[in-house]
């Protein structure tokens, strides 16, 4: 459906990529972007037939974003929906490496998989490459996230690259976090990069997405076909939207990842916080790796406020600009401590306060930040 050629792309920055992919052929008269089509079915007679195998809005966001991420992609309901495709590669009793903290999703769902005696689940502190190493021994499948959700631990990537190969482990790096801008998993080794499509990418806090991009042809024919046997397909007007996000994907990133440093810096000097979290902070454990293997540092951060819960959930109730609300990634800039949530992970610590920086102006946002946060001090 869509008009080009992945090669057409050869050369093109991923500014240009996000804007000019994913578009129907420029015949006169004709659209400009993909239109959605709502039909869950089609006239006989071609190879188009049912909606959950294939359809066009789709393919147009599939394209723009397996070039920006270098591979082929498929698109899902979720990012949870995603990573559940992801699993069905395992065998019965397989074993799957997983982050000792990340996304609270996907540490719930390899869990109920556990329980079910489905997999069998290790896990690991990913910033320690040793314990990596190891835990990686008869994998079937290695899943990490860099920066993790919501510590900000840095996995070094090329060490685990170099940890599984050949082992037959398939490799999975939740991407969500650091974007096709800020990382490239295919490129540093892993087998699949993974998406939580609902953030950084769509971009504006009004959809759920996920998806998969593979580099390998029979690895993407495969999920292919797990995606259409279990359906979690997503509908045609998300999948507009975030391809509409995506197109200033690259406009956004810079603007939050800029504005996130810049409050790194500041957090590290307020009295009422004693730990920040940023691996832009040349100070910050992850930095040194994160240089290596990122192309800048994104725009979340996590902070540990000195002060009991209640008082930071009050804390973050106080602000004006900064949106008191889960989930990440937006224009809007927002706060929350992960604990208030039952499934949080226990090493999650208690204070932790995740803080995703939005594309508003960075001294308004220091100014409301600052001035919850002085609510803190002790009077
Ligand atoms: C949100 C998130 C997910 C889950 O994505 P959904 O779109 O909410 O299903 C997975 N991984 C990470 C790192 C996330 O932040």
């Amino acid at each position: 459906m869509t008009s080009t050629d992945p090669d057409d792309f050869t050369g093109y920055s991923p500014d240009t990529i996000a804007i000019a992919a994913g578009r129907p052929p420029r015949v006169p008269g004709g659209p400009v972007n993909t239109p959605v089509v709502f039909s869950s079915t089609f006239h006989a007679g071609t190879d188009v037939g049912y909606a959950r195998t294939s359809v066009a809005t789709w393919e147009a966001f599939e394209e723009t974003l397996g070039l920006l991420e270098g591979g082929h992609c498929l698109s899902f309901a979720s990012g949870l929906a995603a990573l559940s495709a992801v699993l069905e590669l395992v065998p019965t009793g397989g074993i799957v490496v997983a982050p000792d903290a990340a996304y609270s999703g996907t540490l719930a769902r390899l869990d109920a998989l556990q329980d079910a005696s489905r997999v069998s689940v290790r896990r690991v502190d990913v910033a320690d490459a040793e314990a990596l190493r190891l835990a990686c021994r008869g994998a079937s499948v290695v899943i990490v996230e860099s920066p993790t959700n919501p510590t900000m631990e840095i996995c070094d990537l090329r060490a685990l690259v170099e940890a599984t190969r050949g082992s037959g482990a398939l490799l999975v790096c939740d991407n969500t976090f650091a974007t096709p801008m800020g990382q490239h998993p295919l490129a540093l080794g892993a087998d699949v990069a993974l998406h939580s499509a609902t953030k950084f990418i769509s971009g504006h806090s009004d959809l759920l997405m996920g998806a998969l991009v593979v580099t390998d042809a029979e690895l993407h024919d495969s999920l292919r076909r797990i995606r259409n046997l279990t359906g979690g397909v997503p509908g045609p007007m998300e999948t507009f939207l975030a391809l509409r996000g995506l197109r200033t994907l690259p406009l956004r990133w810079r603007q939050a990842q800029a504005n996130a440093m810049e409050l790194a810096r500041r957090l590290s000097a307020h009295p009422a916080v004693k730990r920040v979290r940023y691996p832009g902070l040349p100070t910050d454990p992850g930095h040194d790796i994160a240089a290596q293997q990122m192309d800048g540092f994104g725009a979340v951060l996590a902070i540990e406020p000195r002060a009991s819960a209640t008082a930071i959930d009050e804390m973050c109730g106080r602000t004006r600009l900064w949106v008191h609300a889960t989930s990440l990634g937006g224009v809007e800039s927002m706060l929350e401590r992960r604990q208030r949530w039952a499934d949080e992970p226990d090493t999650v610590p208690d204070a932790l306060v995740r803080l995703t920086v939005g594309c508003e102006d960075v001294e308004d946002l220091w100014s409301d930040l600052s001035t919850a946060l002085d609510t803190l001090l002790p009077r």
